[in-house]
């Protein structure tokens, strides 16, 4: 692991013009971008391998996904054989052996109660699936006036139409005017005032959940289908939920028969040293997606777990009818299945799902030591997610911290950046001595940056 012949890069081929020209590239600053790209063409254990031979340090797992490293054996060859054996199972009234292997597998990891899963092929589609599953199910159960959905303020549950709904991302959603309707907004739990620099959970702000009381209060709970929040949120900036929020949040859910959906695709598979958060905070949602680590980034695939009471609202009726009218071409695809099983592999090999809790403090320590360096404001973790906020300039948000991630990038350190928030999730196999060389680079990029 961790090793790269760089002579295995000679030959990578450049991108041309053509090409430059014809990709519309996702989440990208696509005029910067082609002025200067940055190009990765390789990958190993900690390392991602550039087309010119240079290592870079993965400090974010690929984008919170690759918990194990990259290149493990298992995943390689588990999807090689697949390939090879099995290309495609059509999704529709029919099925193959690896997905009810992988089903079984998945169940296991999950808090007791959530043992039915539904595939999808990303985190956004999970998202998507876990909210048409909520409106539909209350609907099965003669709920029918429970349509509207509540979300969180910097949330993000991915790109589609239901996610940016419910999402709270701004950017992502201020450029397209119509959003699905019925939709409502609990606060953020982020409090710079009260909770500068928690190490963990902060202590302030279980109240926060009470927002969804005045919601009921507002709306009545009968139009009330669902919350969905994410346990941590990430990608707007690693927001840890106060102690006892997410305790008071499934309390209300209870207290008012809204489901509660908990947003993995971030948290689960190890990245909070457990395999879930709902595991880690002793909450149990009652719909919980995931994707990303599901299968160590190498094949998409998201899922959503359900309270088996959910799935059987669903079997009534006719028994030759499709109980749940929804689904994707690629739901449960075969190299995907295999791609999860052998991520299950590795992780259970390798104990790795638990071992971001052993290292936490290590890891809090190295995150935290960053304070005190020029325009940091706060820091904060959980787990193996670290998040150092940096003062925006003046009237350029998010040019400095993404300041920082260029001058990483030029020494060979891959971090993340999302607003002025630099946002740490390395694998979880990271050493000691890499997680220095992430430190010690981000600290010097943000000292050249001031
Ligand atoms: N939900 C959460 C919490 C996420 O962090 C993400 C992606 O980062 C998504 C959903 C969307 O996942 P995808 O990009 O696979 O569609």
């Amino acid at each position: 692991l961790g090793h790269i012949d760089p002579h295995a890069a000679a030959g990578a081929p450049a991108i041309t013009p053509a090409g430059k020209a014809a990709y519309w590239m996702p989440f990208t600053a696509n005029r910067q971008f082609k002025e200067a790209p940055r190009l990765v063409s390789g990958a190993d254990g900690m390392f991602f391998r550039t087309p010119d031979g240079r290592e870079v340090l993965d400090s974010i797992a690929g984008l919170w996904c690759v918990n194990a490293g990259h290149n493990r054996p298992r995943i390689v060859e588990a999807i090689q054989r697949q390939a090879a054996e099995l290309d495609f199972a059509p999704p529709f009234n029919m099925g193959h052996p690896k997905a009810f292997e992988l089903a079984e597998r998945l169940v296991q990891l999950t808090p007791p109660g959530l043992d039915k899963v539904f595939f999808a092929n990303s985190g956004s589609e999970a998202v998507e699936s876990a909210l048409k599953i909520a409106l539909a199910y209350h609907r099965a159960r003669g709920e029918g006036t429970r349509t509207r959905l509540i979300g969180r303020e910097r949330g993000y549950h991915g790109v589609n139409f239901g996610g940016i709904s419910v999402g709270g991302m701004v950017g992502n959603r201020k450029v397209f005017g119509a959003m699905v309707a019925g939709v409502d907004h609990l606060r953020h739990t982020h409090d710079p005032a009260r909770n500068a620099y928690s190490v963990g959970q902060p202590a302030h702000g279980a109240e926060l959940a009470d927002d969804l009381e005045r919601l009921v209060a507002l709306h009545d709970a009968s139009t009330i289908a669902a919350v969905i929040v994410e346990p941590v949120a990430g990608s707007t900036g690693v927001l840890v939920p106060p102690q006892g929020y997410l305790q008071r949040l499934r309390e209300i859910c209870d207290r008012h028969g809204i489901l509660l959906i908990f947003d993995e695709v971030i948290t689960g598979f190890g990245r909070l040293g457990a395999p879930f958060a709902a595991t880690r905070f002793g909450v149990t949602p009652d719909l919980m997606t995931c994707a990303k680590g599901i299968t160590n980034g190498c094949v998409p695939m998201g899922a959503v777990f359900a309270r088996d009471a959910i799935y059987e609202a669903f079997m009534t009726g006719p028994e030759h009818l499709i109980e749940f009218p929804h689904g994707y071409t690629y739901s449960g695809h075969p190299l995907a299945c295999a791609a999860a099983l052998g991520t299950l592999d590795t992780y259970a090999e390798e104990d790795l799902l638990t071992r971001g809790s052993r290292l936490e403090p290590m890891f809090a320590q190295a995150v935290h030591s960053l304070r005190g360096l020029p325009h940091v404001i706060d820091i904060r973790n959980l787990g193996f997610v670290g998040g150092i906020e940096l003062e925006p300039r003046p009237g350029e948000p998010g040019k400095r911290a993404f300041s920082v991630f260029l001058d990483c990038w030029e020494q060979g350190v891959l971090i993340r950046t999302t607003g002025d928030t630099i946002a740490l999730s390395p694998p979880l196999i990271i050493e000691e001595a890499q997680l220095q060389r992430v430190i010690d680079t981000v600290a010097a990029a943000i000292r050249r940056v001031a």
